[in-house]
């Protein structure tokens, strides 16, 4: 059977691995070090037991995690036939990993690219295989979210494409195709509000609290741009925002100072316990 390799074992790489696994793949999880992990698998189990006291799928947690396993380094999903890559949003981590990998997997691994905005033509071209790469935006938290945008690149082939969206069937999301383009659609708009409102904060205009309640209260959203940007990780939030400035050129894609600042402090969001507001 197919062992699908997932590349990063942060927050979208954990939830990648939570859903595969959910929904019947073997998968081999990877990152940089034995903590991360173990926090991972722990993340995992949780998350599995926590879905069903939500009224979620009713999943046996042992039964979940015994189709994870983990490698140390991104050569640990040399045996893959598909990989789906969730590390840090910074173009020189993302084009490392995708050196080895290209050098590691067969020439038919299919490399799926989990990213914010980073174009897919971009991080096609450092491997040999341009028509294998593709890119796959998952929404945060992955399990519970029913869509992602599917994103070819200038090489792909309709073959990974096709074989990317019965992937995705196959872990219950529906695709929705976007031609490649940095930030894609969702990323265009979200980090531009949320960078916006960012600078809120910064310039005293209003404090976290009082915008989010603005877009919950006024504009019925579930949640705030705030809340959002701690959801997905403030530093990741900046680093999305930055490749965005890049790409375009634009000042309207000028990163907040604030986001520069709450980065450099640790402060990123709900994985490390506080960004714009503090979590238990
Ligand atoms: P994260 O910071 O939570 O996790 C990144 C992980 O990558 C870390 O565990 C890190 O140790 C690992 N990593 C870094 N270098 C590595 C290497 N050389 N080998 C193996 N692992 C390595 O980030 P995240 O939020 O999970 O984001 C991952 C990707 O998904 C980014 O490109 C991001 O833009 C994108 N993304 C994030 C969200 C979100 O809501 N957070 C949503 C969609 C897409």
């Amino acid at each position: 059977m197919t062992v699908i390799g997932v590349i990063g074992a942060g927050v979208m790489g954990v939830g990648v691995a939570q859903n595969l696994a959910q929904t019947g793949h073997d998968v081999v999880l990877v990152d940089q070090d034995e903590k991360i992990l173990g926090d991972a698998l722990a993340t995992i189990a949780r998350n599995t037991r926590m879905s069903r006291l939500m009224g979620g799928p009713a999943l046996d947690p042992d039964e979940v995690l015994a189709r994870v396993t983990t490698a140390v380094g991104a050569a640990g999903a040399a045996k893959c036939d598909l990989v789906i890559e969730n590390v840090t949003e910074n173009w020189e981590v993302k084009r490392e990993v995708y050196e080895t990998l290209d050098a590691e997997c067969g020439p038919d691994t299919v490399f799926v690219v989990n990213t914010s905005a980073i174009p897919i033509t971009k991080v096609a071209a450092v491997t040999g295989r341009p028509d294998k790469v593709v890119g796959v935006h998952f929404m945060n938290p992955v399990p519970a979210k029913p869509a992602v945008e599917l994103i070819p690149g200038f090489h792909t082939s309709p073959e990974t494409v096709q074989r990317t969206r019965d992937l995705l069937t196959a872990m219950g999301k529906k695709s929705i195709d976007v031609k490649d383009s940095c930030g894609f659609v969702s990323n265009r708009v979200l980090m531009l509000t949320v960078n916006e409102a960012a600078y809120l904060v910064h310039e005293g205009v209003a404090d976290a609290e009082s915008v989010d309640e603005v877009f919950r209260s006024c504009f019925g959203h579930p949640m705030g741009p705030l809340e959002t940007a701690d959801l997905i990780g403030v530093d990741t939030i900046l680093y999305s925002v930055e490749v965005l400035y890049e790409h375009y050129a634009d000042s309207k894609y000028r990163p907040c100072p604030l986001l520069k600042q709450m980065t450099d402090a640790g402060l990123h969001g709900r994985k490390s316990g506080r960004g714009f507001y503090t979590y238990a």
